[in-house]
């Protein structure tokens, strides 16, 4: 009896370490400027892109306004771009605050792949534990052909390729196993634009304050960008790296990649070692 009583405490002890408290807080990558002003009967929309990189933006529906989603389609802006556009609109009800979405990425650019390198410093070796399609988290559209590298917390995360730091968040200290920590994005994370490809790359379950470099800066390729850690859903420590293209109806969305000694990233399995 009494080696029952134990085995159920330390069930529920070992349950309850799993069972980590999502935080509250949301951090985002980056902020964006929008301003709607009505003046007589014409309305108009302040844009700013306040990143190196394009990206397009889109009106919600309203129910009070039920056109104001076709008054524009996808606006692309161009890198640090600020506009003002303006449109006739008779009847505009004010009630409602006017909702928009903004995603990464011009949807007119041609994407030009080119060899990135790996994620993390020349002359070190890390082990594959996920690949793609891996079927516990890559596989969806946005993660199917993300790879998953064994660095440790501390290890240095290096940039695949040149580009802009236009995403970043590092506030995140904690991690989980369960579907909550899945369906909530808590993880720290860097994105960067590479403007040579047309791609973005992202790096993630950064350590809390783990990032080497500031939204806006130009990272060359190899360079130190970021310290690895284990925030968000995860279950070990390691890199979620991701390349990723832009897409009219999901936003960025994962993208196959070759690396530098032309190994593609389709050929990297679990358990592989490479360096
Ligand atoms: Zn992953």
């Amino acid at each position: 009896m009494r080696k029952n009583i134990l085995s159920i405490v330390i069930l529920v002890f070992a349950s309850c370490s799993s069972l980590r408290k999502l935080p509250k807080e949301h951090y985002y990558e980056f902020l964006y400027y929008f301003n709607r002003e009505i003046k007589n009967d014409t309305i108009s929309f302040h844009l700013k892109n306040p990143l190196k990189c394009p990206v397009n933006v889109k009106l919600v529906k309203d129910s009070l306004n039920p056109n104001i989603e076709n008054l524009f389609g996808h606006i692309t802006l161009r890198e640090l771009q600020d506009t003002v556009i303006s449109f006739k609109y008779r009847d505009f009800n004010q009630a409602n605050e006017t909702k928009y979405i903004v995603k990464y990425g011009d949807l007119n650019k041609k994407i030009l792949k080119n060899q990135v390198s790996y994620p993390f410093p020349k002359g070190k070796e890390y082990k594959i534990i996920q690949g793609y399609n891996g079927n516990f988290t890559h596989n969806t559209l946005i993660s199917q052909y993300a790879i998953d590298f064994d660095l440790k917390i501390g290890d240095t995360i290096t940039s695949a390729d040149s580009g802009y730091v236009v995403g970043l968040i590092e506030d995140y200290k904690d991690y989980g196993t369960s579907k909550k920590w899945l369906k909530n994005d808590k993880s720290n994370y860097i994105t960067i634009y590479h403007p040579q490809s047309g791609i973005f790359t992202q790096y993630v379950h950064l350590n809390h304050k783990g990032s080497l470099v500031k939204l806006g800066d130009f990272v060359v390729k190899g360079q130190a960008i970021a310290i690895s850690g284990m925030t968000g859903f995860t279950t070990t420590p390691h890199l979620h790296f991701n390349a990723k293209i832009p897409t009219v109806e999901h936003g960025l969305i994962s993208t196959k990649i070759e690396f530098e000694s032309g190994v593609k990233g389709e050929d990297l399995k679990k358990k592989d070692r490479v360096k």
